[in-house]
């Protein structure tokens, strides 16, 4: 990612992030190795059952990875060539990449300074006779509004990678609103599977669709190599469905641990929120509940970003531009031509943003240590 040397690093230095594993996870992957059915066996389906009842969702379906389940929920929902589909600029570039692979045209909507998810009004003032879906992104694991664009009748598939334990002001949890809604179990998210990706779905025959999609177009009852479709391989081992399963018997400690570090940083950082012009993520408004999935700060904009991450480096404190503007990168640029001034409140709050270390097992100390770093580093404070 960068070219510093590790050896300037503190020992002591605190991680972005970090899993929680433990006794669980090793006897299940254990149990799978000793089995020796590794993959299309038992624990897909007991993953999926349980991730599902966890969201409150009446389907789910296992698939490699968060973009994987992007791709395969985004066909299920007709999606296909020269299509238009609206989503958000600040995101993880996959969400747009995935319409990219369909070769549909991804139209970024502003969002809305707030809670950073993609702007209502800008999506309703985007849409033309070409836009076939929405894909908004509950961006840092705050619910995008999704009520506001249900009205427009379109289909919706939710990246919903970032927002497990999230919920929506009206009842349901993020995922169970009967969309595709797309969850991501990569290393540093809420729940991880190493590698590996969930869609939760309202409706059993989408299920269907996802699975014979995951599986090289293979349908379940069909004889093997009799493909009616066209397929991929997306599919999940059991060994990652395995640590899954182990996942979700602490996922409920585990959000409510994120909870508390987010809590301890309010009262650490309120200071410099009124002294050093820091910004910190939005408190749940109206209802929404927030997944806690990173904790993000938007720097005041006389401050140089990156002089600041060198800075809380030196100190023994991991941190990172988070997240880049998805409209600015090369790819986009240059095959959409995609250029400065798109996308303002987006690129304004790229450009301040760097995530803090932030993880369930962090100690208040810990986070007492960033904050001073961070007043330390920041003039004003
Ligand atoms: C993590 C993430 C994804 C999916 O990531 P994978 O690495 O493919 O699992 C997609 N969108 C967002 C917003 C994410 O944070």
């Amino acid at each position: 990612m960068n070219n510093t040397p590790k050896t300037t690093a503190p020992v002591d230095e605190i991680p972005l992030a970090q899993p929680v594993l433990g006794a669980e996870e090793e006897e299940l992957v254990l149990e799978v190795l000793r089995s020796g059915h590794l993959s299309l066996g038992p624990r897909i389906p007991a993953f999926e059952e349980d991730f599902a009842a966890f969201i409150g969702a009446p389907h789910a379906s296992a698939v490699s990875s968060g973009t994987a389940g992007l791709h395969l929920a985004l066909r299920a929902a007709g999606v296909t060539d020269g299509d238009e589909v609206i989503t958000s600029p600040f995101s993880f570039v996959a969400s747009a990449n995935v319409m990219v692979y369909e070769r549909a045209t991804p139209v970024f909507a502003d969002i809305d300074p707030v809670t950073l998810n993609v702007d209502p009004d800008a999506v309703a003032a985007a849409i033309t006779d070409r836009t076939t879906a929405l894909l908004p992104v509950h961006i840092f694991g705050y619910p995008a509004d999704l009520p506001a664009l249900e009205r427009h009748g379109l289909p919706i598939v939710e990246d919903a990678c970032e927002a497990l334990g999230a919920r929506h002001r009206d009842g349901p949890a993020v995922g169970a609103r009967g969309h595709a809604a797309v969850f991501g179990f990569y290393a540093n998210k809420q729940l991880t599977t190493g590698e590996g990706g969930m869609i939760t779905l309202g409706d059993a025959a989408t299920k269907q669709r996802i699975d014979c999609e995951r599986n090289q177009g293979r349908a379940p009852d069909m004889g093997w190599l009799d493909h009616d479709r066209l397929g991929f391989n997306y599919r999940m081992t059991d060994l990652q469905a395995a640590i899954g399963i182990a996942q979700i018997h602490r996922l409920a400690g585990m959000l409510a641990d994120r909870a508390r570090v987010a809590r301890w940083y309010r009262e650490a950082l309120a200071p410099l929120v009124a002294e050093a012009g820091l910004t910190l993520p939005c408190e749940d408004r109206g209802g929404d509940e927030r997944g806690w999935f990173v904790f993000v700060v938007q720097l005041p904009r006389d401050q140089d970003r990156d002089a600041v991450i060198r800075a809380l480096r030196a100190l023994g404190v991991q941190s990172k531009p988070y997240l880049p503007a998805i409209h600015l990168m090369s790819f986009y640029r240059e095959r959409f031509g995609m250029r400065e001034g798109m996308f303002p409140v987006c690129e304004d709050v790229a450009a301040r943003s760097i995530a803090l270390p932030f993880f369930p097992a962090m100690t208040q100390s810990q986070v007492e240590r960033v904050s001073v770093a961070l007043a330390q580093v920041l003039p004003g404070a």
